[in-house]
């Protein structure tokens, strides 16, 4: 690489970042002015427990308590003096997003609406896998989103605002809540609720502060413990940063590729205006650790008569050749309002086969929650405002 794309890259990154702390949430602050100790670092608690006069052990106790053990009251945590755990919840508070509707499936993926102390929402969804006793959680990174996919719900919602840390780590605590789901193994014993994917509404390199200080929380081995490889994010494809998730947070990363020429893909995602497709193909490339236990995943929309031709399949295959890499098939949900058509099995099967003869695998993945609009690309919090102007008046 050289070194003036460096620079180039490093300049897009702070602009990035820059634009990104403008959506930045309130402070995580209950209404009588208690801070959430949820969502803070190590270093950011310590601090809180500095500024009350206690000393640093508390840190690592308080740790174990909030983020292994899962409880949300002072008064539970039982290695700590009585008078101490009353000073704690004079200053402190260890929240959780409270649960506006809770919707289960018939096939038992559950949604929530979590409301955040702005009244603002976003939804997160567990899908149980049906061949293992766990499942993934599926985690909003923002509410709304900037960008204007045209076959996502999400999209067709203007950009709110970001999550914090707390909001982030807080959709997964609270779920676990619902299951019962603490305190976080030690070990290998694996918890239903044991995988995150970043895949809910919101961009989540459009807020990378935010979305890496919670996947640091969740990773962290006196906590929640999950390992990287049990977290991936899926990113519409914000290149500058997809080499910082490399190096700073080496979690799974899952590509919405979508398209496998340009013209197409400026219309479908039209992110790719800005990073067209060699370029999104070249950060996948230089992305550390893809190796084969560690492929990177391209998520494939598919949509009849759109993007689903054999010769579109021979081009995809083209395009990531020599990649550890795997195709996830997604058929396309649709939503109130979409225009378009999921395509049929016999397309479905055929694209299949051609990227599966090319030595990749490709799932199509199985809808799942789509009676209750929890299956991806569904997701919306905003049914009344907000809404962007009709896509015919953006593109
Ligand atoms: N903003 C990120 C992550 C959230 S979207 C991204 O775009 O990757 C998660 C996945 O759902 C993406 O692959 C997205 O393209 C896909 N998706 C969006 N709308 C969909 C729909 N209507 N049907 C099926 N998948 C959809
Ligand atoms: Fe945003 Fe992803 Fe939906 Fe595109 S697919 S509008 S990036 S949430």
């Amino acid at each position: 690489m050289s070194g003036e794309m460096t620079d180039l890259s490093a300049a897009d990154r702070t602009r990035i970042l820059a634009k990104s702390a403008l959506f930045d949430p309130p402070a995580a602050t209950a209404a009588d002015g208690r801070r959430d100790l949820v969502g803070l670092d190590r270093a950011e608690l310590a601090a809180e427990i500095d500024a009350i006069g206690e000393p640093s052990f508390r840190v690592k106790q308080l740790w174990h308590w909030i983020y292994h053990q899962g409880v949300t009251d002072f008064a539970a945590m039982s290695s700590i003096a009585r008078p101490l755990q009353g000073r704690l919840a004079d200053h402190f508070v260890i929240g959780r997003p409270q649960a506006a509707i809770v919707q289960t499936s018939t096939d038992e993926t559950r949604k929530w609406l979590f409301r955040f102390r702005d009244g603002q929402e976003a939804e997160t969804v567990y899908i149980p896998d049906p061949a293992e006793d766990r499942g993934a959680v599926c985690v909003s990174s923002q509410v709304g989103c900037t960008l204007s996919c045209r076959f996502c719900h999400t999209g067709t919602q203007t950009l709110v605002r970001n999550l914090g840390a707390a909001e982030i780590v807080g959709q997964f605590m609270a779920a676990r809540d619902a299951y019962g789901e603490w305190p976080s193994p030690k070990g290998e014993t694996p918890r239903l609720l044991s995988t995150i994917v970043l895949m809910g509404m919101g961009e989540p390199l459009y807020n990378y502060a935010n979305v890496a200080k919670a996947m640091k929380i969740v990773m962290d081995n006196e906590g929640i413990g999950l390992s990287r490889r049990r977290i991936t994010l899926s990113t519409s494809g914000v290149v500058p940063m997809m080499d910082r998730v490399g190096a700073e947070l080496g979690v799974n990363l899952a590509v919405s590729l979508h398209a496998v020429r340009d013209d197409l893909r400026d219309e479908l995602v039209p992110l790719n205006r800005k990073y067209p497709i060699a370029d999104l193909l070249a950060a996948c490339r230089r992305y550390p650790g893809s190796s084969n236990a560690r492929r990177i995943t391209f998520e494939y929309i598919m949509l009849q008569g759109i993007n689903d031709s054999a010769a579109d399949a021979r081009e995809l295959v083209r395009l990531i050749a020599g990649m550890p890499a795997k195709v996830n098939l997604i058929p396309f949900n649709p939503w109130p309002g979409s225009h378009y058509q999921p395509t049929g099995k016999a397309a479905l099967d055929r694209f299949a086969a051609i990227v599966n003869a090319a030595g990749f695998a490709a799932p199509i993945r199985t809808p799942r929650g789509q009676d209750i609009l929890a299956a991806c690309g569904q997701l919306r919090t905003d049914t009344s405002m907000g809404s962007k102007p009709p896509r015919a008046v953006l593109s």
